[in-house]
This record gives C-alpha cells, structure tokens and sequence, in this order.
C-alpha cells in the first residue's frame, strides 16, 4: 500500500519485547529502566491478529525484534504461526545473539528467513565495555551455530562509535573476505533519553565508505524491493557484503518502507515520530477488523515524510530503543 508520500509499505518491525538481557551504551541505561508491565504487552496470539490484518494492508515482511527477542519464550512457535499466514513473504529476526547458539537450530526450521545480529566489536573486553555484560564468545558462538545450522546470508549490524570501536571498521569489513556475511555499519541515533549522542561520537556512513575503499576496490549493488534502505556495496574478492546504513546523514526517508508495532501494541509511521496509534486498546474492547484495519491504513497513509532531525542537532523521541525495537 502506499502512503501519502508515494511510499510503498510492505515491511513491519514487530517489536515483540522491551526485555532485554545485555545493557547496550547506547540503547539502554544501565539500571532504573521501568519494563513495560506483562499485561499491557500483546500477547503472540493479538500480534499474529494485527500481523494479519497488515499483510492484508500490503506488508510483505516482518521482522522481530526487540528488546531482545530471543528473551521472550515461545517465540519459535510464534514464528511458526507468522509463516502461516498468507501473503507474508519474508520472516526476520535481529537478534543480540546471547541466546543464538541454543535457538540457531529451531528458527532454522520454524520459518525464519533472515538472521541480523548486532555486534559491535570484535574484541571481548570491549563487548563488555559496549554491553555492559562478559557475553562476547557466547555470540560469537551463536553467530558460528547460525552459520552452520545454515542461515546465508548473516547479517552483523555494526553501530559505529566515535572513540569506541571505530578502530574496528577495516576488521570488520576484512570478515566479509572470510565469511559470507553481510556487514551493516548503522550511524548512531540520537533515541530515547540516553544521553550517549553527539556529534563527537558519531561516524557517518561516508567517512565508513571511504576507510572500506582503502581494501580495495568496491562495487555498489542494488537493493531487492523488500531490502531496508541499506546503501549495499562488495569488495573484490569477497564473500560477503558491506551495507552502510545512513539513518541521519543520507536521509533514506523517501524510500523509507517500514511500519513499526512496539510490543505494547501501538502503531508507530516513524521511528523517530513521538507520533503513535494505539491498536492494543480497540483490539482488546473487541472492535471488528475493519476498525483495527482502518487504523493500520491511516497510521500507513499518515506516515510522517522524514525524521524531522538536523544532522547536529538532534531531538530525542521519548521511547527508548528497546522499547521501540529499532
Ligand atoms: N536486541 C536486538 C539487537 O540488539 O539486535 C534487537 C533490538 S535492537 C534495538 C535493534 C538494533 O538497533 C540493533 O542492531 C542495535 O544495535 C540498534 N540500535 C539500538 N540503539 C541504537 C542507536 N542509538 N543508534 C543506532 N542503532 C541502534
Ligand atoms: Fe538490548 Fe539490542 Fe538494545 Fe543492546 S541494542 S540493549 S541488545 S535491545
Ligand atoms: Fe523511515 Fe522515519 Fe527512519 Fe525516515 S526516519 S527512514 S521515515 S523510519
């Protein structure tokens, strides 16, 4: 379905938990965090209900997330239940990869499609520096069952940090030489109200490109029409792929394809609108599912135009990222 701007939607990040088992720098505090209470998280059977009622809207692909998804039990039976339903083409998952090694098998036969994992060093003492948790060869180790239980590509989200794990950029575009993965460096977002963003930590996607370039030569390749809005490039000589994601310097809003549902059940246009359409509440009153999809339309019709940020000067929406699930 398209928006107001002419914007084809067909992909919905269902974000299925705020619980989250690592502390990431940059994505949660340390302690104080007030979860959602359980009762005002949908249940996987109203997810599979509204999921329903937007792959009748036009998405085509969901991917889960989180807090971290993998946290949350019964998830592979969820899963299953998501690769029944009609007319959705592609199931995803972004995962920490702490619980990977023991999942890896199941959601290779439950009907998962696609694997991202985060990691943003390749370093154990800085794992812990990032994550605030020791964990590091537990997702290494995740990250090798998923390979071997047969997910291709895997994906490895990167957010690059200033001062942090910049140091690591060659590193982790050289894996792509070793392994087919696809490795996606993400500018660090100005979200929620920790206070970790500024522009002395933040590397754009060019200065990325240009460091990758010293490797050797690069070739861009064209995105799938169900692909975020990821700028894709491959080394020569590689395995795997390098994907640059611009979220604040090259504003990809114009091909911006997603929907988000926060796992308590409101319907966000736009990861950084403070803008959202409760659909927990009319679900739960028994409203029919011409109301629950007409609010689906509207929230897609209505789909803010961009970000609305100054690459400097950012404003912070109010949900965290765990709460939002990226
Ligand atoms: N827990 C899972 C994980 O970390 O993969 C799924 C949820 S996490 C919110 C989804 C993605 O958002 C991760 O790749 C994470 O690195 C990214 N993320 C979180 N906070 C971010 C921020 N402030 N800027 C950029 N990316 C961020
Ligand atoms: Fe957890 Fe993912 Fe946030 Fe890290 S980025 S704290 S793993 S939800
Ligand atoms: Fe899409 Fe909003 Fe992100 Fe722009 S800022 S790409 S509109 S989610």
């Amino acid at each position: 379905m398209l928006d107001n701007n002419n914007r084809v939607i067909n992909y919905l990040r269902l974000s299925i938990t705020d619980r989250c088992n690592l502390r990431c720098i940059y994505c949660m505090p340390e302690e104080g965090i007030s979860f959602i209470p359980h009762s005002q998280i949908l249940s996987y059977e109203e997810m599979l209900h509204l999921v329903r009622l937007c792959v009748q809207n036009g998405i085509r692909k969901v991917r889960l997330t989180g807090g971290e998804p993998l946290v949350r039990k019964g998830i592979i039976k969820f899963i299953d239940g998501l690769s029944k339903i009609e007319g959705l083409e592609e199931i995803a998952l972004t995962t920490n990869g702490v619980f990977l090694k023991d999942f890896a098998s199941d959601l290779r036969n439950c009907g998962l499609c696609r694997i991202n994992v985060s990691m943003d060093t390749l370093i154990p003492d800085r794992f812990f520096h990032i994550t605030r948790r020791d964990l590091f060869h537990q997702v290494w180790e995740g990250i090798e069952e998923a390979e071997s239980v047969g997910f291709n590509p895997i994906k490895i989200n990167v957010v690059g940090i200033k001062g942090v794990n910049d140091d690591e950029i060659l590193d982790f575009a050289r894996l792509t030489f070793e392994k087919p993965f696809h490795v996606r460096f993400i500018e660090l977002m100005p979200i929620g109200k920790v206070d970790s963003w500024s522009s002395r930590n933040f590397i754009s996607t060019d200065e990325v490109l240009n460091l990758v370039k010293t490797l050797g030569k690069v070739t861009s390749i064209n995105p799938g029409p169900l692909s975020g809005p990821s700028q894709r490039y491959v080394l020569e000589g590689a395995k795997g792929e390098i994907g640059l994601i611009g979220a604040l310097s090259h504003h990809f809003c114009d091909h911006c394809n997603r929907l988000r549902l926060t796992a308590d059940g409101s319907l966000k246009g736009c990861l950084f609108s403070d803008s959202e359409v409760d659909v927990k509440t009319p679900l739960r009153r028994g409203k029919d599912d011409k109301y629950l999809s007409d609010l689906i339309r509207n929230t897609i019709l209505n789909k803010p135009k961009d970000h609305g940020l100054n690459e400097y000067k950012p404003r912070k929406c109010v949900r965290t990222m765990n709460r939002i699930g990226g």
